[in-house]
């Protein structure tokens, strides 16, 4: 390509290429690039060239990817393909227009809404319920089939989630702060902690932000956030069977060190699970312990009301969050 239009001089003009970092626009956020762009050689307007603009636009729209929590093309056909769907097939079968997730799959950025759509869509129970509402839009037969391996799926997970159940039955009470368990949110709070602290963010440690998380946020507003079980352990209070939790998470893995066990987290985290209430408290428990080692966050918890007066390896009751204290000092 010798020659570009220029809008400025209105006619096909000799270019410059200049590389370097500049900001992209993408839905309201500024994004910085490291690319290449072409320039009029007479009047230096920037100019639309067809393989360094489209290159420059995929690359802002991976970092938006990322920092929002959006699926990538490639993730989305994984998705899709793991059902043995077409694209129409699976656009349809979401509620989606005919060819949304053939875009998608092309590069588009999805909607929030549709990504999150599509997001749960991996759940094989999701997706049954997204089949039983939109049946009708897709030919019988794949109806059929999918009706088949959804089932398969879903006693699979049913298997694993009965184990977990057995454990954390589901009654919202006082031990729960008076919500029911989500081990989703259970999963994106170690995300958030394990993604925004500076350094390896060990088990020890985890369960303490988390029990602090929860108990600050019954304090403030009544209820905690996850509905996590916590036991009065030997080390202080602890989720749970967090040892299975943590296990069965996919979205992080548990490393080890000479210090301990430590939690790599290999999803990004997604504050759209979170009140901005609950947001608030968890980056008040962040603040508040970021610096703080697990022997020392260990040693607090045990100055609380709640280790000290709750017999060993049995459930706290979030009524110790009253007298527990907030203040970030
Ligand atoms: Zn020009």
């Amino acid at each position: 390509m010798s020659r570009l239009y220029c809008h400025d001089c209105n006619e096909e003009v000799e270019y410059e290429l200049k590389t370097g970092s500049f900001p992209i626009e993408v839905r309201g956020k500024s994004i910085t690039v490291e690319g290449t762009r072409a320039f009029c050689v007479n009047c230096e307007s920037e100019l639309f060239h067809p393989k360094f603009d489209m290159e420059n636009q995929e690359k802002a729209f991976a970092q938006y990817r990322t920092l929002e929590g959006i699926l990538s093309p490639e993730e989305i056909r994984m998705i899709r393909t793991g059902y043995n769907l077409n694209q129409r097939e699976f656009s349809r079968l979401l509620g989606f227009g005919e060819i949304t997730i053939s875009r998608y799959e092309r590069g588009s950025l999805p909607t929030p809404a549709q990504n999150h759509i599509i997001k749960e869509s991996a759940n094989p129970a999701k997706m049954r319920e997204l089949l039983e509402l939109n049946s009708q839009k897709v030919p019988e037969e794949v109806v059929v089939r999918l009706q088949r391996d959804l089932n398969t799926a879903v006693v699979l997970e049913e298997q694993i989630i009965r184990e977990i159940r057995d454990i954390f039955h589901d009654n919202p009470d006082i031990y729960r702060g008076n919500v029911s368990f989500s081990p989703m949110k259970l999963t994106q709070m170690i995300l958030f902690f394990a993604r925004n602290v500076n350094q390896n963010l060990y088990v020890t440690k985890l369960n303490k932000l988390l029990f602090y998380a929860d108990f600050y946020h019954f304090l403030r507003k009544g209820s905690s956030i996850s509905g996590t079980r916590y036991l009065c352990d030997h080390y202080g209070p602890v989720p749970e069977k967090f040892n299975t939790l943590y296990d069965n998470m996919k979205e992080i893995e548990l490393m080890e060190n000479e210090y301990g066990q430590f939690i790599l987290p290999t999803s990004a985290f997604d504050h759209r699970f979170f009140t901005p209430e609950e947001q608030e408290t968890m980056a008040m428990v962040l603040e508040k312990f970021e610096k703080t080692t697990s022997s020392e966050i260990s040693e607090l918890s045990h100055q609380e009301m709640a280790w000290i007066r709750t017999p060993r390896k049995e459930y706290i009751s979030y009524d110790f969050a009253k007298e527990m204290r907030m203040d970030t000092d």
